[in-house]
């Protein structure tokens, strides 16, 4: 993946909550889950975690003292262009919020709808949301209360050491891009009309896998959406890329992380994010298809 070296980076898109610090109790206060593979399936499990209100990993609001500070003025002075991103994964990681966001908001203009951009905060050790407290054992998730993404960016480093996943940029995207994908079903009240729950055949794997969907559509159009200034912001993504994006869905189906990192029994019945294929046949549905509408994985009767 590269980023078109003068186009400008929105950096108001993030909230940088690193220099504030609330992490040292939420960590030592959170989770109580002292099972290596436990710990593991948890933080997999969250990679998306829609419905965090029922998340044991959460404490309740209050929790943790005041003291949560944005201070994008670090971004604010090295994210400026895309040749920034191209050299800078703080960067990086903002010209991809930028891209998603800018393909969502024309699609959904596209369809008579407007799209409400969600920031995406960074944070280290711990961080306070409307969803409660969370660690960063908990994994990127989106809080649908207020409507914001949450990421410790060292989980990429987790991803690549525990999970054993290939990383990468592009990795990196998809996980992004599944992240909005959930912001994209609450803002069209697919979240909202669904039972959650867990289970091969459950609600709540039907939207993580509609939201891997929505990350291959968004993978598709990356390339073409225009910035505000009318000029892509993504100038090419690679086979590899692709590649890179289908070994990390492959490395966070609930198959794969029960049977290779949490004790080696498959059971299906708490299936929560679907299987390691059904993620990668959905995220590649999105990719060769680049339409919204055919993520339709409640309507779908076999998910793969
Ligand atoms: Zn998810």
């Amino acid at each position: 993946m590269r980023f078109n070296e003068g186009a400008g980076l929105d950096v108001s898109q993030v909230e940088d909550l690193r220099g504030s610090g609330i992490g040292g109790r939420v960590a030592a206060g959170g989770g109580g889950l002292g099972v290596v593979g436990l710990v593991i399936y948890f933080l997999l499990a969250q990679f998306g975690g829609v419905d965090s209100t029922s998340v044991s990993g959460f404490g309740q609001l209050g929790e943790v003292g005041a003291g949560q500070q944005v201070d994008n003025s670090s971004l604010e002075q090295n994210c400026r262009t895309g040749a920034d991103a191209n050299t800078n994964h703080d960067c990086a990681t903002v010209a991809t919020v930028n891209s998603i966001q800018d393909y969502w908001s024309d699609q959904f203009a596209r369809s008579g709808r407007t799209y409400a951009e969600a920031p995406t905060n960074f944070f280290t050790s711990g961080v306070r949301t409307a969803c409660g407290t969370a660690g960063s054992d908990v994994g990127p998730f989106y809080c649908p209360t207020d409507s914001e993404i949450y990421i410790d960016l060292t989980f990429f480093e987790e991803l690549r050491q525990r999970f054993g996943a290939r990383g990468g940029p592009f990795a990196e995207a998809y996980v992004l891009a599944h992240e909005y994908g959930h912001h994209v079903q609450n803002l069209l009240g697919t979240s909202a009309q669904v039972r959650g729950g867990s289970g091969p055949e459950s609600d709540g794997v039907r939207l993580e896998l509609q939201a891997d969907c929505y990350a291959g559509v968004w993978a598709n159009h990356a390339t073409t959406t225009p910035t505000e200034n009318g000029q892509p912001l993504i100038t090419e993504i690679t086979p590899e890329d692709i590649a890179n994006a289908l070994d990390t869905a492959a490395r966070i189906g609930d198959d794969f992380i029960q049977r290779e990192l949490g004790g080696g029994t498959v059971d299906e019945s708490s299936f929560t994010h679907g299987t390691s294929a059904q993620r990668e046949k959905w995220f590649t549905t999105g990719y060769t298809t680049g339409d919204p509408a055919r993520c339709d994985t409640f309507g779908a009767r076999d998910l793969g």
